[in-house]
């Protein structure tokens, strides 16, 4: 890999992370969360009583999540319809972030989370659960704390950080990875290719540290928005 990366990264470099809050005056809370071009959008509605009543929990409120790719967010149109890997994604977003939510404090009703990917360049459900995550928070729903997600992986015999597209399609292993940072709990963990048992758990340190660099970020930027003027 000659020591840096096909966009001239370091091997435990992310990429440019950007993040704008508020950005749909119509939701309870929104956000903006992007690595490098890929870029997600989030918005919260709730929680609110949930009809059909069948849907409702008695003892808990139900996290509803829809993951979308808008047509135009990569080079080829895509059909915008909900397909396979969109409603898997939708699944494995909502179990990211569900352990973070108290949703016992909320019997009988729901929480609906929009997650559309405007921009496709790798990672993107990763990017998905930041935006969302900020998304809750700004939407007032307490949670035990922020989920923070990146993905790592292994290209060329190097372990990286934070996969763009090309890398995604190149790698020999990648790995996504949500947690809790101050709880140190992992809430996602997904694996595809081949590690040994060394590089998984090396891997698994990078995405760690990458998390609590995303943490600083995340909260940095919820601080900004409540600070207090003197
Ligand atoms: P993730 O985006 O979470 O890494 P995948 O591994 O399924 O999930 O996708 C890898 C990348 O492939 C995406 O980030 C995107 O850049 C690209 N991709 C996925 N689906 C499509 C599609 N329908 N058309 C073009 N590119 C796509």
């Amino acid at each position: 890999m000659n020591g840096k990366r096909i966009d001239g990264r370091e091997a435990n470099e992310m990429r440019k992370v950007e993040v704008k809050l508020d950005v749909i005056s119509r939701a309870d809370g929104s956000a903006e969360f992007a690595f490098g071009k890929t870029r997600a959008l989030a918005c919260v509605y709730g929680p609110k009583a949930l009809y059909p009543k069948h849907l409702q929990e008695y003892e808990k409120g139900i996290l509803r999540c829809r993951y979308s790719m808008a047509p135009y967010s990569v080079d080829e149109r895509k059909p915008p319809a909900p397909d396979r890997r969109s409603i898997e994604l939708s699944k494995v977003i909502r179990l990211a972030l569900e352990p973070a939510i108290f949703l016992e404090d909320y019997p009988k009703t729901g929480i609906d989370v929009y997650i559309e990917i405007t921009e496709a360049d790798g990672s993107t459900r990763v990017t998905a659960i930041n935006a969302a995550s900020l998304a809750l928070a700004l939407a007032g729903i307490p949670m035990r704390d922020l989920v923070c997600a990146c993905s790592v992986g292994k290209i060329d015999n190097t372990l990286v950080v934070d996969l763009n597209g090309k890398e995604d399609n190149f790698s020999e292993a990648d790995v996504v990875f949500a947690m809790m940072p101050s709880k140190g709990k992992i809430t996602l963990l997904q694996m595809d290719g081949v590690l040994t048992r060394e590089e998984f758990n090396k891997l698994i340190e990078m995405a760690k540290q990458n998390c609590y660099k995303i943490y600083e970020i995340q909260k940095n930027a919820l601080k900004e928005k409540y600070k207090v003027s003197e």
